[in-house]
């Protein structure tokens, strides 16, 4: 337990949690990051940016590493740690880690997303030899290989083409026969030589011995299966959200999303949520810093009056 309460703990340090530190520490409320993993959440898994304003290419991991040096500039404070639960203690906010408990006066959830699984027989033990959610980290290990890429979302398009740089095929499945991905990616994809695009088709299985060698793909349409030669797979189809520890307060739907309003506020005074981890967010890196900002604004008001006001809050 430490003594100290912070003013705002910002959990997961994603591009709208930095953006927030940014804006509360340079306001001087004493502002604490917890992250579990890397700074940047998907942005270390993007490989390339082309949209955020000022930068018309530059890689995720860059990225990150621009915002989170920027995040600590005006005196955040960082620490790695998985945060557990949070439990309301009056006006304090007592957020539970697996390495200790901290304390503040409100709290800015940004833990953004996990990729989803297709739960299929030999995605669980192929893990990690063959099997990836990652390209940016794992691309470079399938030099001149045949790699399967499964979605026809942004991800699935966008990773498609960077996987071209290191696979010598990479064969894009879509269980529909459109993408729902932006046209500039899809014409990026379609026009790339080493992609071929099979649609209407679905992984059943991933089979191999030590690693990935084939997978099992069925034609919805048709019905037709067959097992086709691949090196690595890699699932880009859709995301979860991370908000296990925050079941117990109800801020979220059923399936995880937590709810705000366009202030980014949750059912609970001095809890906010921003960026991907939303109901309804745009899943856009510029969103969610502009998340971010609303936040700290309203953070900054919310414990401003809390310590004018006490208990006796008018604030909603
Ligand atoms: P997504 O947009 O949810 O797309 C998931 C894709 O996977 C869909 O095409 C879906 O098919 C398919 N899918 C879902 N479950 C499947 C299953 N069990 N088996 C086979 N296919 C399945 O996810 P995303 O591409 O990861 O993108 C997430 C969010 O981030 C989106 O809002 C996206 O716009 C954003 N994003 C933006 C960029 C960018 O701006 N450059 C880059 C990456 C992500 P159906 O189409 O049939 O539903």
């Amino acid at each position: 337990m430490k003594d100290v309460i912070y003013d705002v703990i910002i959990i997961g340090a994603g591009p709208g949690g930095m953006t927030a530190a940014i804006y509360t520490s340079r306001a001087n409320l004493k502002t604490l990051i917890l992250e579990r993993g890397v700074p940047g959440g998907q942005l270390q898994n993007t490989a390339e940016i082309e949209n955020f304003p000022s930068y018309s290419h530059i890689s995720g991991p860059e990225l990150a590493q621009n915002i989170f040096e920027h995040s600590l500039k005006f005196g955040a404070e960082y620490e790695q740690a998985n945060v557990k639960s949070i439990a309301i203690e009056g006006d304090i906010k007592a957020v539970y880690t697996e390495s200790g408990v901290y304390k503040s006066r409100s709290i800015i959830i940004s833990t953004g997303t996990k990729y989803k699984k297709l739960n299929i027989p030999g995605e669980e033990e192929f893990s990690g030899r063959g099997v990836s959610w990652c390209a940016v980290c794992d691309g470079a290990f399938f030099k001149d290989k045949e790699l399967v890429v499964v979605g026809g979302g942004d991800s699935a398009v966008e990773e498609s083409v960077f996987l071209t740089r290191f696979a010598k095929k990479v064969t894009v499945l879509h269980r529909r026969d459109q993408f729902r991905a932006q046209p500039i990616l899809i014409d990026r994809m379609l026009k790339n030589e080493k992609i071929e695009v099979m649609y209407n088709t679905i992984v059943n299985e991933i089979r191999g011995e030590n690693k990935v060698s084939t997978v099992l793909l069925e034609n919805v349409k048709t019905g037709e299966t067959k097992e086709f030669q691949a090196d690595g797979i890699f699932e880009y189809i859709g995301m979860d959200p991370v908000s296990e520890f925050v079941k117990t307060l109800k801020i979220t739907d059923e399936e995880g999303w937590i709810i705000t309003d366009n202030r980014m506020k949750t059912a609970i005074k001095g809890i906010f949520a921003v960026g991907d981890i939303r109901k309804n967010a745009v899943r856009q890196v510029v969103a969610a810093t502009g998340d971010g900002c609303i936040a700290a604004l309203e953070a900054q008001y919310y414990v401003e009056n809390l310590q004018e006001k006490g208990n006796d809050l008018s604030y909603v």
